[in-house]
């Protein structure tokens, strides 16, 4: 069967951002944070926005090396503390032990410029819902927290973090309804056994769950299916998959949708 050609999707626009600081978060979090002109930011006000940071084939963040017609490498980041006017926002690095995003953050000094492309957006928490479910390992914490400092106060709901051991747990503030429940790789725990230990609550559930590709889509999407949550009115997807590096990580969503849609 041949798929019916679809219109290109309008590229999103570019623009080149300054590190203006780094700073470490914690064993294994780094913010830095940027300046540039952010006028495509304008409005854009879902939680979970992003940027993609593009790089070349190897790794570079220098784009003018690249060949005519070469496609650039990218890798997509969260968006924190965005102020459009003063043209500033700040990104959160997990820091995963390889990966050449990972890396130039890790290495990166004040003055140093990357372009990003964006932004992309997709999720604000439902005022409207009875609870909350916002579920996150270390890549999706950003925009967990994000999710959280627009709750209502009187919000109920749990947030569930995955990082690697009890010191890199980060400062999250939620409301006092909303149960924050943190698990570390160190002591064998997944992601999906802490969503499945938690006590389901009555009412209609509002979802945000991002991450590692195989826990959140093939153990965490299916259970949530059981208690009678319909994907496509969630917020779920993985973020990163292990032993993939983003490219392959992509071609795999994009085999899996297919399969599903078929
Ligand atoms: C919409 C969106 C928003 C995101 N926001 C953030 C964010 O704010 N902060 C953030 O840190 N990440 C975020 N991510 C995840 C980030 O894009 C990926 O982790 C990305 O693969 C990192 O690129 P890299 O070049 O460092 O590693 P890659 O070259 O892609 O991968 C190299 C190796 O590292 C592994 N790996 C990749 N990511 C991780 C990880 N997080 N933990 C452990 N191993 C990993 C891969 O499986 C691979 O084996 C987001 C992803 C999406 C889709």
């Amino acid at each position: 069967m041949t798929t019916p050609e679809r219109p290109a999707k309008p590229a999103k626009p570019t623009t080149e951002l300054t590190v203006t600081s780094t700073e470490r978060l914690g064993p294994a979090m780094l913010r830095l944070r940027f300046a540039g002109d952010l006028a495509a930011f304008e409005g854009v006000d879902d939680t979970d926005r992003y940027v993609k940071l593009l790089f070349t084939p190897d790794g570079s963040p220098d784009l003018s090396t690249m060949a005519d017609g070469e496609r650039s490498s990218v890798r997509s980041y969260t968006v924190l503390e965005l102020d459009v006017a003063a043209g500033t926002l700040a990104i959160d690095f997990a820091l995963h032990g390889s990966g050449f995003a990972m890396r130039w953050a890790r290495d990166v000094q004040p003055g140093a410029t990357i372009t990003v492309q964006g932004p992309g957006s997709g999720y604000s928490p439902d005022p409207t819902a009875d609870w909350h479910l916002l579920v996150g390992d270390d890549a999706a914490l950003p925009a967990v927290r994000q999710a959280l400092a627009v709750l209502p106060p009187d919000a109920q709901g749990y947030a569930v973090l995955l990082v690697g051991s009890r010191a890199e747990e980060l400062p999250l503030p939620a409301p006092a309804g909303v149960e924050v429940r943190w698990s570390h790789r160190d002591g064998g725990a997944g992601l999906a056994d802490a969503v499945r230990e938690l006590p389901w609550r009555e009412g209609r559930v509002d979802v945000f769950v991002h991450g590692e590709a195989q826990a959140v889509m093939q153990e965490i999407r299916p259970y949530l299916r059981e208690r009678g949550v319909d994907p496509r009115g969630a917020s779920i997807s993985g973020y990163w998959k292990r032993g993939l590096v983003d490219e392959e990580f992509r071609k795999w969503k994009r085999e899996l949708a297919a399969a599903e849609a078929s």
